[in-house]
């Protein structure tokens, strides 16, 4: 994210009304004074940019009602962002279920769906199944198809930002290379009759990050997210953007070799990965074999649930193994917030966390650290999705593009 002083350093008289719209949307100036001072425009050119901002219906004048203005003098209407004009979907796909959501531009969920959905059934079913989830979330929340501005998908697995295709992905047959976005688009279009809408495709765990980071840890400049469920990923959130590495493999720390895994192969193909030792699926296998009924990362979460014992030990186990790698991502990347989301966190496998975490991590890295669970829980890659295409689509770059597509 650009800083304040960045923009202003670009040159006050290059404030466009995107500039405005996002002073406006993060708080840090929402009257007509405090754009002037914050962007060094004139009175007569912020209310010229202002009024394309209310012809789109991008901006309202706040409920609240006056308040006093900076400089003094006459007390100033406050501006904010309306979130009515238009809405987003999102969709979370886990390995065997998807959940899917019509959200407010403000990160609201309207209408929410979740149920079976198998990611091996490939891309060309689910996502033309998704098309139709959409097109009745639409209808259960009162929205009509040409309200929705874009379209946001959490996969469990690596992505390409710049195409929004998945690259080699573990768990994912047939979607390598395939045209996510195109095909999104499509059954959207398909099933509801309106006009195509941008779709934005990222790792599942970078958007519950960045969902959960904006919603309970917005002050936090340095997040990690770690979900384990059916694998093992890690989100990262800096300075509010989410860090992908240079080619969307950020954070994918369930394929990293460790030495209690030498025997167990990975569902990548490997032997001796993080994930075949210490995610949802393992610690279920481990409890089959020991002959308590668990297929999933799910049976695990219900056991934990219940307070079973083995699974308890077996989430702990885990929690160690996971805690061990993490000790290095804590140590490279010093974040102020570690947060445990998945099928298995719980209180067994984050005292695992903590136990190998501080033991084996310098005290200088853990000494401003918090060890969190979700807040949003299951609706963090939804929230994190939804503000993904928000972000993107009122970002300052584009909107002037898109004021001018509507005629303002
Ligand atoms: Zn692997």
């Amino acid at each position: 994210m650009t800083g304040q002083s960045g923009r202003t350093g670009r040159g006050a008289s290059q404030a466009s009304a995107g500039d405005l719209l996002e002073l406006v949307r993060n708080g840090r100036a929402v009257t007509r004074g405090a754009l002037q001072q914050a962007t060094g425009l004139s009175r007569a050119t912020v209310g010229h940019r202002l009024d394309r901002l209310f012809r789109a219906g991008w901006l309202r004048e706040g409920a609240g009602g006056p308040v006093d203005s900076p400089q003094g003098g006459r007390p100033s209407i406050t501006l904010e962002f309306d979130d009515a004009h238009a809405v987003v979907l999102a969709a979370d796909l886990e390995t065997r279920h998807a959940r899917a959501a019509v959200l407010s531009l403000t990160g609201e969920i309207l209408a929410e769906h979740s149920g079976t959905l198998p990611i091996a059934d490939g891309p060309d079913t689910v996502l033309g199944e998704l098309g139709g989830w959409f097109a009745e979330l639409l209808e259960k929340a009162g929205h009509r198809a040409d309200e929705v501005c874009g379209i946001g998908l959490a996969v469990p697995g690596p992505v390409d930002s710049e195409s929004g295709r998945v690259v080699q992905p573990p768990i994912m047959p047939g979607w390598d290379g395939y045209d996510i976005r195109g095909r999104l688009a499509r059954a959207f279009t398909e099933r509801t009759g309106a006009p195509a809408v941008p779709v934005l495709v990222d790792n599942d765990a970078n958007l519950m990050a960045y969902g959960e980071q904006r919603t309970a840890h917005a002050d936090c400049s340095a997040f990690v997210l770690v979900k384990v469920s059916t694998g093992i990923g890690a989100g990262v959130v800096v300075d509010g953007s989410i860090y992908r590495g240079i080619d969307g493999g950020a954070g994918d720390i369930g394929h990293i070799r460790v030495p209690a895994g030498a025997e167990a192969l990975c569902r990548c193909g490997s032997y001796g990965c993080l994930a075949a030792v210490a995610s949802g699926g393992a610690v279920a296998r481990k409890l089959a074999e020991a002959g308590v009924p668990a297929a999933s990362g799910s049976d695990v979460r219900d056991l934990l649930a219940s307070g079973h014992p083995e699974a308890a030990a077996f989430a702990r186990d885990a929690g160690r193994q996971v805690g061990d790698v993490l000790a290095t991502v804590v140590t490279l990347l010093n974040p102020g917030v570690l947060m445990i989301a998945g099928d298995l966190s719980g209180t067994a496998f984050l005292t695992g966390v903590r136990e190998l975490l501080y033991q084996r991590a310098l005290p200088r890295s853990t000494a401003h650290l918090e060890v969190v669970t979700s807040r949003l829980g299951e609706r963090a890659g939804l929230v994190g999705a939804g503000a993904l295409v928000v972000e993107y689509l009122y970002a300052p770059e584009r909107v002037e593009e898109r004021l001018l597509a509507l005629g303002v």
